[in-house]
């Protein structure tokens, strides 16, 4: 029998090299997802893709969060797509609901009378409100640096062989996007008037290179693009700043999310576009997407790249609102 091998000498080299590799250091952030009981399925399909394109590298946390408490279904169904870790949460008190300033029967009757998508409903503009102004200070997101924002039955159509939460925060950036479509201008008849009301009232709040020229017309009008905020990649503190809260506390007394159908997308995007620098967002044309309705393909994705996508089919520049952002700003990854 010969005996065991003695232990060699480790030198330093030899250390660095058999050392498993360090574990990875992510950002304090995750990708957080409001959702029902009842899109369990679409939810996991979103995360299916997230995990094999990226997350699958990175590990970075999943925060589900609900109007009612979700069930073992849900969270079992969630807990197989990822080995990272899940936290589910309910959403409580004021933060779904109506504000006590809003006349119930003047929202009712609003619906009633709105003929557009989702215009008779009443979840749709608590989930809406809840986005715009309190998604953010949820307790389980109450130490978060950024988050993505996911939802059930989109597709992500590329790899992704980088850290975006890193890639914000290496580049001082604030807000993240990748599409921006126009917005159907009935649902938010006076979200503009009742903006020019806060910037009126709060001039020193506006960023000096902001982004108002991308988001108004030649009268000066909003022109309704819009950050589609299904995907944003968001650094919290801008959203919990005094001024955000104050631009979300102004839009809420005046109303608009119950009277009318104000989105959080327009709301987003409107904050976005007062109070960051041009330099603090960032087009994400690199990060294929697709939610229902509408997608786009990362340009040449066709001839090289990781997408599953057509570039051919799905351009980007097929959306007004981008070709404005590339004109204006460049694409710079
Ligand atoms: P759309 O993207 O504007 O068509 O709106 P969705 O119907 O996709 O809703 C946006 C997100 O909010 C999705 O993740 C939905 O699952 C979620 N959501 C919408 N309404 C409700 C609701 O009443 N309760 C809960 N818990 N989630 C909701
Ligand atoms: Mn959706």
């Amino acid at each position: 029998q010969t005996p065991a091998p003695k232990a060699k000498a480790v030198s330093n080299k030899d250390e660095k090299i058999s050392k498993p590799l360090a574990p990875y250091k992510r950002q304090n952030a995750a990708m957080v997802a409001l959702t029902r009981n009842t899109d369990l399925f679409g939810v996991r399909k979103t995360m299916r893709e997230i995990e094999d394109r990226f997350n699958r590298k990175y590990n970075y946390p999943y925060i589900f969060l609900n109007d009612v408490p979700f069930n073992d279904e849900f969270k079992r169904g969630v807990l197989d797509m990822t080995s990272a870790n899940v936290t589910f949460g309910v959403v409580e008190g004021e933060a779904w609901g109506y504000p006590e300033y809003v006349d119930k029967n003047k929202a009712k009757e609003a619906r009633e009378k709105a003929d557009y998508i989702n215009g008779g409903s009443e979840s749709y503009r608590f989930m809406c409100r809840f986005q715009s102004g309190y998604v953010f200070r949820h307790p389980l997101l109450k130490d978060l640096e950024y988050y993505w924002r996911i939802e059930p039955d989109v597709h992500y159509y590329c790899d992704l062989d980088y850290d975006p939460f890193l890639f914000m925060k290496e580049n001082n950036l604030i807000y993240g996007f990748n599409m921006a479509p126009n917005e159907y201008m009935k649902t938010i008849p006076t979200l503009w008037d009742t903006t020019k009301e806060f910037m009126k009232k709060h001039p020193g709040y506006m960023a000096e290179n902001n982004l108002i020229k991308w988001a108004t017309d030649k009268e000066g009008e909003y022109n309704g693009c819009h950050f589609w905020t299904n995907f944003e990649i968001v650094k919290l503190s801008f959203y919990r700043s005094k001024e955000y809260m104050d631009y979300f506390e102004h839009l809420d007394r005046a109303g608009g999310f119950f009277y009318e159908r104000w989105g959080d997308a327009p709301v987003h995007t409107l904050g976005v576009a007062m109070l960051l620098d041009q330099k603090q967002v960032h087009y994400f044309g690199d990060i294929g997407y697709y939610h229902p309705a509408m997608g786009f393909c990362p340009t040449d994705s066709r001839k090289k790249g990781k997408c599953v996508c057509d570039s051919d089919k799905e351009k980007a520049e097929n959306y007004g609102c981008i070709r404005d952002w590339i004109k204006m700003y460049g694409d710079k990854k």
